[in-house]
């Protein structure tokens, strides 16, 4: 059974926002893929529940005038995996939501819910964290811009207090444009499986030199993360298989991986060091397997 004891449907962001300042125990429940799964297994109790699905302003995707993207939280992943902007400037991100569960759980699930969850797992996050995204903040009284590496506290946990709402997430031109990027996810099957582990590489090249290189890894520590050892190694790199291995196996460095029945420790590294380098290859034009 579901413990529902209250469920408001707010109509307009203005409206969701007085709601939650009235309201510090409503929790926000925006696609209930990971809220009501909660709650049935008992995690939550006498659930005060606000929607958030009817507010038009929190499900769009826009480009602003400086070229800069706008991506509406409730955006759910089938809409961003076929909208237009996002295939056009960051093509990595429909890549990563279309690795998510399945079409059913696509067609409901958004990606403010996948970043709200605190999630290591979030196959959106790595691409983000790769985007350098920044996620707006709102309660009826302030706003803030927070970068989505400041986000994420530990696991399952994120910095929203009680009365917050995320309403946009904002990844600036300066950060896509000119980039190429990929996500290679690895699953115990190929379809409704969390990941073992979730990489995000993005870069820009010249076919002879990497000049920037961006990695972002989920399931790699208790939150997801950057490599920034070993971007600093692929910065200004020539492009070679002997290189971009080196540069794959500082990926390590960064890690805090764990062991569990998903995946040991070593095999976690072991598939950081495989799919960063396969990321890598991949994006520079080179043969991914040797
Ligand atoms: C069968 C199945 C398979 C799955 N497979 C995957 C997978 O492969 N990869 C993956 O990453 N995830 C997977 N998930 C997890 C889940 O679908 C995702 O995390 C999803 O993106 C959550 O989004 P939602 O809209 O359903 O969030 P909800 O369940 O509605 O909310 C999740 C959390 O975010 C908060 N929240 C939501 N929106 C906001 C907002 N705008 N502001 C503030 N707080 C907010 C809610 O209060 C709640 O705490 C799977 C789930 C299921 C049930």
């Amino acid at each position: 059974m579901f413990d529902i004891a209250k469920y408001y449907e707010a109509k307009t962001l203005e409206d969701a926002l007085s709601y939650l300042k009235a309201n510090p125990d409503v929790r926000v429940i925006a696609g209930g893929t990971d809220v009501l799964l909660r709650i049935r297994e008992g995690k939550i109790s006498n659930a005060h529940l606000m929607g958030i699905s009817f507010i038009f302003a929190l499900k769009t995707i826009t480009e602003d005038e400086q070229g800069n993207l706008h991506i509406g939280p409730m955006m759910t992943f089938t809409a961003i995996e076929e909208n237009e902007i996002i295939l056009k400037h960051i093509p990595i991100l429909a890549e990563a939501v279309g690795a998510i569960g399945g079409p059913q759980i696509r067609n409901v699930a958004t990606i403010g819910g996948n970043v709200c969850n605190g999630a290591t797992s979030a196959d959106s996050a790595s691409s983000l964290f790769c985007l350098n995204a920044r996620l707006k903040i709102q309660t009826a009284d302030s706003s803030r811009l927070v970068p989505i590496s400041e986000f994420y506290v530990g696991p399952g946990k994120v910095i929203l207090q009680p009365g917050e709402l995320v309403t946009d997430i904002i990844i600036e031109k300066k950060d896509y444009d000119g980039y190429t990027g990929t996500y290679k996810k690895f699953a115990q099957r190929s379809a409704m499986d969390i990941a073992t582990i979730g990489c995000a590489v993005i870069l820009k090249h010249d076919g002879k030199t990497i000049s920037d290189i961006r990695i972002g890894l989920g399931v790699a520590a208790p939150t997801p993360i950057r490599c920034t050892d070993a971007e600093n190694i692929g910065r200004g790199m020539t492009i070679s298989p002997e290189n971009i291995d080196a540069m794959a196996k500082a990926t390590i460095t960064n890690m805090r991986a764990r062991d569990s029945w998903r995946g040991s420790k070593t095999f976690r590294e072991h598939l950081v060091y495989e799919l960063t380098k396969r990321a890598v290859k991949k994006l520079v034009g080179l043969p991914e397997e040797e």
